[in-house]
């Protein structure tokens, strides 16, 4: 297998080196840019396979970065930043980031986030994720056909909106999606005064699955989002 091609897009030189080095040491390979501009331009020739992404560039917001590169391409962002408000991470995320580190970062936070969106991506390009009929992740088995959950061979009983909230995530595995993300997906935005929160109803599909699946399935982002872990065979979340 080729070795996977990450494009690190940062103006701080000392940074980008570290990540360059910390990435060769580690097998990957690797293409700087350190514009915005030259983020897409190197995006678009080099095709990698996923982009390590700062928000404050020379000529544009990374943010913008990320919205141009989605018109076409779904290869993992994540983004490293030095700005740490919940308000940009929601900001990047909604444009269409995976996932987010904030400076200073650890050297293996960083490639364990790596590990997860390289995982993600052979997820999207193996099985075509969009069209799958069955999801599964450990003991977990969604049949998106049936509308029904399982672990470990047992069905699992969901309300319509929980199941609609463990599609979003097991469709997005890996991936960390907002809270506006979950809101405009099953509520068209408006989540009726008279009903629970979204933190609720997370809180509740939790524990059915997690309880039965003995371990951590949903990963809580607090003021940000929720994000599916992948769960190894085994049964113990990976990352
Ligand atoms: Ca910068």
């Amino acid at each position: 297998m080729t070795k996977p091609l990450v494009l690190i897009v940062e103006d701080d030189k000392p940074v980008r080196n570290l990540i360059a080095l910390t990435l060769e040491s580690q097998g990957y390979r690797h293409e700087s840019a350190e514009t915005g501009k030259a983020a897409i331009l190197t995006s678009v020739s080099q095709q990698p396979d996923l982009m390590i992404l700062d928000l404050g560039l020379p000529d544009m917001d990374g943010v913008d970065v990320i919205v141009k590169t989605r018109t076409w391409s779904q290869m993992p962002i994540i983004i490293v930043s030095s700005r740490s408000d919940d308000s940009d991470k929601i900001a990047a995320l909604d444009a269409g980031a995976d996932d987010y580190l904030t400076k200073p970062f650890s050297i293996d936070e960083l490639l364990a986030r790596l590990r997860v969106a390289l995982r993600r991506l052979q997820y999207l390009r193996g099985s075509a994720a969009e069209q799958e009929l069955v999801f599964t992740n450990g003991p977990l088995k969604i049949d998106y056909a049936g509308g029904c959950v399982f672990v470990d061979g047992r069905e699992i009983h969901l309300s319509p909106i929980e199941y609609k909230l463990l599609c979003l995530l097991s469709r997005n595995v890996g991936k960390v999606l907002t809270h506006n993300y979950f809101i405009k997906e099953v509520w068209q935005n408006a989540l009726p005064y008279d009903s629970p929160s979204l933190r609720v109803y997370m809180a509740t599909l939790r524990k059915k699955l997690e309880v039965p699946l003995g371990q951590k399935l949903i990963q809580t982002h607090v003021n940000v989002g929720y994000r599916m872990l992948r769960l190894s065979d085994g049964g113990t979340a990976q990352d």
